[in-house]
């Protein structure tokens, strides 16, 4: 009888939520023997695989303190061609910011097939989290998730944040910013060059977890707010009029009125 192929499944774990995990994700690993674990998966999603799994951790700020991307590809191939069930696991959605595509490609080329189990973004657990609609008929065509990361260091030039505004505002799209917490001072010049200062944003850190926090405010407080708020990463930035209906948003400032003097956010209960 011929050997079946060798498979990775990239499973996407969810926002962090155990409850928030696919079914089709519990039966990847439950037939898993070895799970590649990143950050920001919550350790209880791990009870799903089999006390016999080998589990590795794989993230930057989970054992490892860094783990070259190509080391984890090369593990994955390497268990994958010994006949081990490798279960890769990703937060979120592997589809989005997981490097997925890049895995997949290295997998591929080495005969391996490769199988992906969608998980809930952090995006969606943010809005959630927030009781917005991302896309409320009202204030949004569509949604534009990205990262706040892009450097230009990748393949990749830098975003261009005035021009992403000015769509933005004039399409009417809601902007759901990944890894913007380092970059916010970037992020906020820029789109203020294309979207009004009042403009609404909230800050969702640890979405779907018990831990969450989060805030409310305006484009042209948006540094200040994560500052006030000592908001960090893992964090979700959204910015867009369908943040309007919110409560707790807070009125927009005077346009000539110091930052300082006036409340520039609040906390939702
Ligand atoms: N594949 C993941 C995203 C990976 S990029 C997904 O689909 O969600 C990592 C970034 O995702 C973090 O810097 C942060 O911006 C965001 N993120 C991941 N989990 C989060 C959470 N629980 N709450 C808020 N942001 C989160």
């Amino acid at each position: 009888m011929n050997k079946p192929p060798p498979i990775v499944t990239l499973v996407g774990a969810g926002p962090g939520d155990p409850d928030l995990l696919t079914l089709k994700a519990v039966k990847a690993l439950q037939a898993a023997s070895v799970v590649l674990v990143d950050d920001l998966v919550h350790p209880d999603v791990l009870a799903h695989a089999p006390a016999s799994a080998r589990i590795i951790h794989v993230g930057k700020r989970g054992g490892c303190q860094s783990t070259p991307q190509a080391f984890i590809e090369k593990l994955m191939v390497q268990e994958a061609l010994a006949g081990e069930n490798v279960v890769r696991l990703k937060g979120g959605d592997p589809l989005i910011f997981g490097r997925s595509g890049e895995e997949q490609a290295h997998l591929q080329a080495h005969g391996i097939e490769v199988r992906v189990v969608n998980g809930i973004t952090a995006g969606l657990a943010a809005a959630h989290d927030l009781g917005t609609a991302l896309t409320h008929r009202a204030h949004a065509h569509g949604v534009v998730m990205i990262t706040g990361h892009a450097s230009g260091a990748g393949p990749l030039p830098p975003v261009d944040w005035p021009q992403l505004a000015q769509t933005a505002h004039d399409c009417k799209l809601t902007l759901v910013i990944y890894m913007g917490v380092q970059s916010a001072a970037n992020l906020q010049q820029g789109l203020l060059q294309g979207l009004p200062p009042d403009t609404p944003v909230a800050v969702v850190e640890n979405a779907s977890q018990e831990q969450q926090r989060h805030a409310l405010g305006r484009l042209q407080g948006l540094q200040q707010l994560l500052a006030d708020e000592q908001l960090g990463s893992p964090a979700i930035i959204i910015i867009g009029d369908v943040l309007k209906g919110l409560q707790a948003l807070p009125d927009a400032l005077p346009m000539n009125t110091a930052l300082q003097t006036l409340p520039q956010h609040a906390q939702l209960a």
